[in-house]
């Protein structure tokens, strides 16, 4: 074959799978691949083209917009086509647009204005003497579908518009569907048996473009509108920023985050900040949109192809790619669980190498349906380890096997039991090698006894050395025996043991967490010990005491009865008390502190308090500090870059205050005198 038959048949296998997937994205809302694999198969096509540009042909994916429309909804003729942007993925092309357009506009200056760029679906809304008449998709950038009663639904779209809008206009936005409307809207659809969306954007898309508009009117749909279209008989503003403010004030839904830039270099400092920023926003964005200021630069420069040469859209790093599942592990965790996780072929994911990925638990693999062999859909969230968003079932060869939890425990051989009610399964031995282990190095763990230089690798050479069995046995480790260890000198022994020492006198509240007992984090050891003077009255705590307290349920009462029934967490209770580790309160006990009752959340960095210590000082003066923002949320404490949790208490009206408000707060409460 000759190089150009080869390259005319990569081209054409390229444009079949594009079209292929585009088909999935646009008309069926269901996307097999990632955005960004997406946006590699159009880029090694484009690149091809721009070699052989005879190769081109009307019908290239590279030279469409979108989709067809679909006829049952009928078709809307844009009076102005809805086209694409270019796109850049590094500084490197941005710099090379820049150029570009300066080169075409010699000797002016530029300015530009930056959105966020919303994963959602692209809409064009007409407004006729005031009033709504059209609604429509984008369609393949000429036609769309005319949606106007199921976008009448979407509370943020103005049926009608004050008297000083234009004789006739349209507006361009993006509708989108926030991201704890998917989840709420998934939830729903789990219960009735339906197939979970994906992402936003498939679910916005899948909620638009309904026929019928009750099923629109259902979902939690927003809009924010990000251009003007066209107008008719009144002047427009002369820059993009103004009309966007004219729009706005035309009672109009404009992204907040939206900026004027004076130059280039703003333009790179807005997209930095919101790459680290955006998994915060309540919606999901996949880039920033660059659009030059002038409308004046903007006619001058025009378009090329399908593509404004005045504006490019500078892509985020990938956060979801595909991959196969090549087997799925099992993990004991300390309390016995058995936590599954996916081994996965290693897929770079905006340039992380991921080779592992969470599974929750045997229902939740059931109910993506996800099989051992499978191409699966990965995502990657901020620090936070990656999951699994769907199996891709149309890949599917017949060899993939169906997953079924262990009966017996891959450490110790013990049986393996669910819990009724509960979604975890559990090994049924507590002398279980892998739980004994999770154990010890909890105990020593910051917030349980907090052991400085006791870290996860010396508990696993000690453990594995035979030289502790459970946690108490770190208080009878002998200097001779950690002087063996590797990279263990005279300094750290000393070190290590003059910890495991001051640890014998940490309060109450951490020894209680640091045992490990099922269900009792910080927030629970710390209410326990408000009401119980030792481990021996705690232990010794019946059914009807332990529920008698506020925010302690049956789950947790449980958890409490059944730790201290068995016989080898009282061994070590025993062992502990006889070397000498602090097993009474010394503090008085107090059912109404002056923040009894009281629930506080922190988002974002405190500046002058460390997180942990604030939430430490609330919990002793009787208050809860928890991590959700709930409608039992009293305050939310807002430090700098403050995460999700603002927008969500600003919907549930929680009383929102700044660190130093807390500070006061505190501080008045410690002057209380039911403290003294
Ligand atoms: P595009 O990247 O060309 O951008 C144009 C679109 O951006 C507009 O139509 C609008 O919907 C949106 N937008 C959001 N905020 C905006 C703003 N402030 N100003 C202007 N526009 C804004 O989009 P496209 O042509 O719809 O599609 C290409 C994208 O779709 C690619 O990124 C591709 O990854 C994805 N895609 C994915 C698959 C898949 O299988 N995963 C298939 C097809 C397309």
């Amino acid at each position: 074959m000759s190089e150009l038959q080869e390259t005319q048949k990569r081209i054409n296998e390229l444009r079949e799978l594009l079209n292929y997937h585009s088909h999935r994205y646009y008309v069926l809302d269901s996307p097999e691949i990632s955005d960004s694999e997406y946006d590699g198969l159009m880029q090694e096509l484009k690149k091809l083209e721009d070699v052989h540009p005879e190769l081109i042909t009307p019908d290239s994916p590279t030279q469409r917009v979108g989709a067809e429309p679909v006829e049952a909804f009928g078709i809307v003729t844009h009076p102005r086509p809805l086209l694409s942007l270019a796109n850049a993925f590094e500084d490197e092309d941005l710099d090379a647009w820049f150029k570009r357009i300066s080169n075409l506009l010699p000797g002016q200056k530029f300015d530009f204005v930056c959105e966020l760029k919303i994963d959602g679906l692209a809409v064009a809304l007409t407004y006729e003497k005031k009033i709504l008449t059209v609604g429509a998709t984008r369609g393949n950038g000429y036609q769309g579908e005319n949606i106007t009663q199921n976008l009448k639904t979407i509370r943020s779209i103005p049926l009608s518009v004050p008297q000083e809008a234009p004789e006739r206009f349209e507006v361009r936005g993006e509708a989108y569907l926030p991201k704890d409307g998917l989840k709420k809207l998934n939830m729903e659809r789990e219960d009735e048996g339906l197939p979970l969306f994906a992402n936003p954007r498939n679910a916005a898309a899948g909620s638009v473009r309904q026929l019928d508009p009750k099923m629109t009117a259902g979902r939690p749909l927003d809009i924010f509108i990000y251009a003007l279209g066209w107008s008719e008989g009144r002047p427009m503003p002369a820059t993009h920023w103004e009309i966007m403010q004219y729009l706005k004030k035309l009672g109009f839904k404009i992204n907040p985050e939206m900026a004027h830039c004076r130059d280039i270099d703003e333009v790179k400092a807005y997209y930095h900040r919101w790459v680290e920023k955006r998994e915060q926003l309540p919606y999901d964005a996949d880039g920033v949109v660059i659009k030059v200021n002038s409308i004046a630069q903007q006619d001058e420069l025009g378009y090329v192809g399908h593509d404004p040469r005045w504006a490019i859209a500078y892509k985020f790093p990938a956060v979801q790619a595909t991959t196969r599942l090549l087997e799925i592990r099992i993990n004991v965790g300390r309390t016995g669980s058995l936590n599954p996780y996916a081994v996965l072929e290693p897929v770079n994911v905006g340039g992380v190498t991921i080779r592992q990925a969470t599974l929750h638990n045997e229902d939740d693999i059931h109910r993506k349906d996800i099989r051992v062999g499978d191409w699966v859909l990965i995502q990657r969230a901020g620090e936070v380890i990656p999951e699994i968003v769907e199996p891709i079932v149309s890949r599917r060869t017949g060899s993939e096997k169906v997953f079924h939890m262990p009966r017996t425990c891959p450490v110790c051989g013990a049986e393996v039991i669910r819990p009724e009610g509960e979604a975890m399964h559990r090994c049924t031995n507590t002398a279980c090698p892998a739980q004994a282990l999770e154990a010890i190095k909890h105990f020593a763990s910051k917030g349980a006894m907090d052991i400085d230089g006791v870290g996860e690798k010396l508990c696993q050479a000690l453990f594995e050395q035979g030289l502790i069995k459970d946690s108490a046995d770190l208080y009878y480790l002998k200097r001779e025996q950690l002087l063996g260890m590797e990279r263990m000198g005279e300094k750290s022994v000393s070190k290590v043991l003059d910890s495991i020492a001051s640890s014998k006198e940490r309060p109450l509240s951490q020894l209680i967490f640091a045992l490990g007992i099922p269900n009792i984090g910080e927030e629970t050891a710390s209410i326990l010990s408000q009401h119980y003077s030792s481990i021996d009255t705690l232990s010794k705590a019946t059914r009807e005491q332990l529920m008698g307290i506020p925010s302690i349920g049956p789950k947790v009462s449980d958890g409490i009865l059944a730790f201290f029934r068995q016989p080898q967490n009282i061994n070590i209770i025993d062992k502990l008390r006889k070397t000498g580790v602090k097993m009474e309160s010394t503090e008085p006990l107090r059912k109404d502190l002056p923040l009894s009752g009281m629930e506080f959340v922190i988002t974002g960095k405190l500046e002058s308090t460390g997180r942990q210590e604030a939430e430490a000082r609330i919990r002793t003066l009787g208050g809860k500090a928890a991590s959700d923002v709930t409608k039992k949320t009293s305050y939310l404490v807002v430090g700098a870059d403050p995460g999700s949790k603002l927008a969500r208490a600003q919907s549930l009206g929680t009383k929102i205050i700044t660190e130093n408000e807390l500070l006061d707060i505190l501080k008045n409460a410690e002057s209380n005198p039911k403290l003294l």
